[in-house]
């Protein structure tokens, strides 16, 4: 990782949420850490990146206990099994992005209902959709998103702030686009049942992170233009 990456692209995301009438402070960059080494995330980190992001459990175990104090929040982005939420938990995630069936928002608030501890506090999470409608995405169709909200509502210990997507793959725009109004949309309608609750709009990666803060993403999770390609 060359240093400037890092300062190019949180210079791009400034440019493009000055240039859509935002406020670049509205922004959560998410540096999406998963295959880098310690010493690659720390240089990051030194670099202006505040916040990072992991999607293996087993990784992030690793990981995440060696870089404590360096960063100043860690998120989950990957899918979750339920043999990992009391891992995962431990590692104390600021939010959890990809939760995309009532199953495992369950086996959180169950996980959290056990602990002994005096304080217990609600694990905050974004319903991940599928808005792409590809078959190989994980996350809730657009049509079943209310519902899955309604009862997850439910849980003392999980409570909704937003929604989250994977844009198509494809370079054409116009599809991308699409994918993230209709998280968008979706959010709004989501907004009026819960002004207080949702206030996050995960999308955009290293390829479409502009046109994703062009259409309202608030968080942006951004991997390989950080770092370099993965291999
Ligand atoms: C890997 C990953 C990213 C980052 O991808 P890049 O294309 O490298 O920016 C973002 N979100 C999720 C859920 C990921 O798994």
């Amino acid at each position: 990782m060359q240093d400037s990456n890092v300062q190019n692209v949180l210079n791009e995301v400034y440019e493009c949420a000055v240039s859509c009438d935002r406020l670049p402070d509205d922004i959560k960059i998410l540096a999406v850490t998963k295959t880098q080494s310690v010493s690659h995330i720390i240089e990051a980190l030194e670099n202006g990146i505040k916040y990072i992001a992991e999607s293996r459990v087993q990784e992030a175990e690793i990981k995440i206990p060696a870089l404590v104090g360096k960063y100043e929040e860690f998120h989950f982005i990957g899918h979750l099994q339920s043999n990992k939420v009391k891992k995962l938990l431990s590692l104390n995630p600021v939010l959890i992005h990809s939760i995309d069936r009532y199953s495992i928002a369950q086996k959180l608030n169950f996980t959290i209902t056990e602990t002994e501890v005096k304080n217990k506090k609600p694990i905050d999470i974004l319903i991940e959709v599928n808005s792409s409608g590809e078959k190989s995405k994980n996350g809730v169709l657009p049509s079943e998103c209310s519902e899955l909200i309604k009862r997850i509502e439910e849980l003392e210990f999980v409570k909704v702030r937003g929604l989250m997507t994977i844009g198509a793959l494809t370079e054409k725009e116009k599809i991308v686009r699409k994918c993230f109004k209709t998280l968008r949309e979706l959010f709004e309608k989501e907004k009026r049942m819960y002004p207080d609750r949702m206030v996050y709009l995960s999308m955009g990666m290293s390829s479409d992170f502009k046109i994703a803060i062009e259409e309202g993403a608030n968080i942006i999770r951004l991997g390989s233009c950080l770092f370099g390609s993965r291999d």
